[in-house]
Formats: C-alpha cells, sequence, structure tokens
C-alpha cells in the first residue's frame, strides 16, 4: 500500500510505500528533509500482499535500471544494480535505507532488493 503526501517545503507530490513510515528522506526536488508519514492506521496490510509487492520490486529490476538511495538525509545516485551492491558489500548502507528506481518519485525501502545485492 502507498503512502501519498507532499513535500512540506516545496509542495511536491510524493508517494512511499508503507514499509517506509517513519523514515527520513530527503524530498527529490528540493532536498527539504522529509519523514515519511505512517499510513492510515485503518488499513492492515497481510502478510500476502507484502510479499507479492516485494516480488514485484524485484522481477521489474533488470541491468538497465538505476537507483538513488538516501544515506544520511542526501540523495545518492543515479547507482547501477552492481554499484549499490557494492555500496551494500561495503556497509554503507543498512535495510532501513530507502531507495527510488529509474528517477521515480516512489521510495521503496532497501530491504526489498537486498536480497539481490547479496
Ligand atoms: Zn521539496
Amino acid at each position: 500500500m502507498e503512502i501519498k503526501f507532499s513535500c512540506t517545503n516545496c509542495g511536491k507530490q510524493l508517494e512511499a510505500d508503507d514499509f517506509g513510515a517513519g523514515l527520513t528522506i530527503p524530498c527529490p526536488k528540493c532536498g527539504h528533509s522529509l519523514t515519511i508519514p505512517a499510513p492510515p492506521a485503518a488499513t492492515e496490510v497481510s502478510e500476502t500482499t507484502q510479499s507479492s509487492a516485494e516480488l514485484k520490486v524485484g522481477q521489474q529490476i533488470n541491468s538497465q535500471d538505476r537507483f538513488h538511495i538516501s544515506l544520511d538525509n542526501k540523495i545518492k545516485g543515479p547507482l547501477t544494480l552492481h554499484e549499490l551492491a557494492a555500496l551494500y558489500h561495503d556497509g554503507a548502507f543498512q535495510s532501513d535505507t530507502v531507495f527510488s528506481k529509474n528517477n521515480s518519485e516512489h521510495w521503496y525501502p532497501i530491504s526489498k532488493i537486498i536480497p539481490m545485492l547479496k
């Protein structure tokens, strides 16, 4: 399920996966630090829904994709999957980092693609 929110500084519309709730990301447009809001309390995401969403993100990744990740509230990238894997192996980021793919405004938790970095 997606959380839609907007930058409190420039008003840019953003989306994040609910895994990212509570994380701080820089606005892709103005760089303002934003905390991803919690999703509406009434919606419960089932295990099944989560794992199929995970699968979907994994299946959509290919070697042409370029990634941006949020590190220390700054956006780093574009990175290839290979560069991302190298950073991961260097311990540059943790599983609670968020990433976006191909300049999308949608941020996912990096834990979704960590299995692909190993
Ligand atoms: Zn902004």
